[in-house]
């Protein structure tokens, strides 16, 4: 058999909680590196999934996508990694790798469609990909990212899919001395944001619905905040921001923020709320303003971000919990109620 059975954590429906499934993962072949998963943050993405807000969960469903472990053996080929080093998985473990986009390094945009670190078709095995609420996963070396030795290992697994997610669109608009920019939502995602940009030079200002958050926003690196439920304080940024990253989970007034852009500014949405956000043309109109997406980033650049992180010494604020209290962290995230991301010890799935 070319397979092996290993703990992990998921649902089989989306209305049902999540609990102690076994699945197979595969052998490692030549081109693979056998992880034993340490930590794995908890992204407001795997709650959509498990929940089918975005309609496509195929079931049982295991997320996790912020994975940090240590190899336990390593195929024939591999010439990256060797057993005992700790490294990452992100969001990505394959991409067709001939596309223009993969051979670009934008693999996430992947012509036929990159494989996800879980809910993706299998290349290997007959089922779908399933990520790192579990024990181990077998992904192949160009996938694996290495982990700068100074950081805070649990700490750094958010910046497989939060600190990437935001470093990207940060890099791609040109954020950092001179320019002035917005975060709205600070969570998982929006926290790293403030953090990355501050790191990258820029003048920081946050946006948040949480009264608790105002207070402490600046020693995330904030320079400004701004509660976006008080009318005049939104007022005074009318016309002021070069770039806002938008990393909200729920439905809300896109148009509200794309009045604080100057001209030729741009908003990128990161957060993928369920419904749809409807943009006003005259939002857009005066100003010659762009509306815009971003998804995850490359490999390379997951690298980039990574080195990055360890030059800056930045991980995300976490709050560790035991694979036990998943259901209750789904809970408490959708109340926006964690500062600033939930990591899994995977040591608890053990007990
Ligand atoms: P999170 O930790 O739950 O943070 C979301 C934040 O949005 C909350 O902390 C809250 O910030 C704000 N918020 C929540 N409900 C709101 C509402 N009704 N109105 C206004 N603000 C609200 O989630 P996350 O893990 O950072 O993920 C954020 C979003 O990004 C999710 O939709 C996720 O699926 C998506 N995502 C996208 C990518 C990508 O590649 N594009 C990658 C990862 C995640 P305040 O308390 O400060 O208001
Ligand atoms: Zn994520
Ligand atoms: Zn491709």
């Amino acid at each position: 058999m070319n397979i092996t059975a290993v703990k992990a954590y998921g649902t089989k429906a989306a209305e049902a909680p999540l609990n102690l499934l076994n699945i197979n993962r595969r052998k490692p072949t030549p081109h693979d590196v056998a992880i034993d998963i340490l930590y794995c943050g908890v992204c407001h993405s795997d709650l959509h999934t498990a929940r089918n807000e975005w309609h496509g969960t195929i079931y049982p469903c295991v997320p996790g996508h912020e994975i940090v472990g240590r190899v336990v053996s390593v195929g024939d080929h591999v010439s990256k990694f060797k057993v005992g080093d700790l490294v990452g998985v992100g969001c990505m473990v394959d991409s067709c790798r001939e596309c223009e986009y993969c051979k670009e390094g934008l693999e996430q945009y992947c012509e036929p469609g990159m494989t996800g670190t879980y809910n993706s078709p299998d290349k290997h095995l007959n089922m779908q990909t399933f990520g790192g609420y579990s024990e181990s996963i077998v992904v192949d070396e160009n996938f694996v990212l290495r982990i700068p030795e100074n950081l805070d290992l649990a700490a750094t697994a958010p910046l497989l899919c939060a600190g990437i997610t935001t470093y990207s669109p940060l890099r791609h608009w040109n954020v950092g001395p001179g320019k002035k920019v917005g975060v709205v939502g600070i969570g998982g995602l929006g926290h790293m944001a403030i953090k990355l940009a501050k790191a990258m030079g820029a003048q920081v200002v946050a946006f948040t619905t949480s009264e608790s958050k105002f207070a402490e926003a600046r020693r995330l690196g904030a320079d400004e905040v701004v509660l976006s439920k008080d009318a005049e304080q939104m007022a005074a940024y009318r016309g002021k921001l070069h770039f806002i990253l938008d990393a909200v989970s729920a439905e809300h007034d896109i148009n509200a923020y794309l009045s604080l852009l100057r001209v030729d500014g741009s908003l990128a949405l990161v957060g993928a709320p369920e419904q749809p956000l409807p943009v006003v043309a005259f939002s857009l109109i005066p100003g010659r303003k762009s509306f815009s997406g971003s998804m995850i980033g490359g490999i390379a650049e997951t690298q980039e971000m990574l080195d990055f992180c360890g030059k800056h010494n930045i991980t995300a604020d976490i709050e560790m919990i035991g694979i036990q209290q998943i259901n209750e962290a789904y809970e408490r995230l959708l109340k926006g109620d964690v500062k600033y991301r939930f990591v899994i010890d995977m040591a608890s799935l053990k007990k």
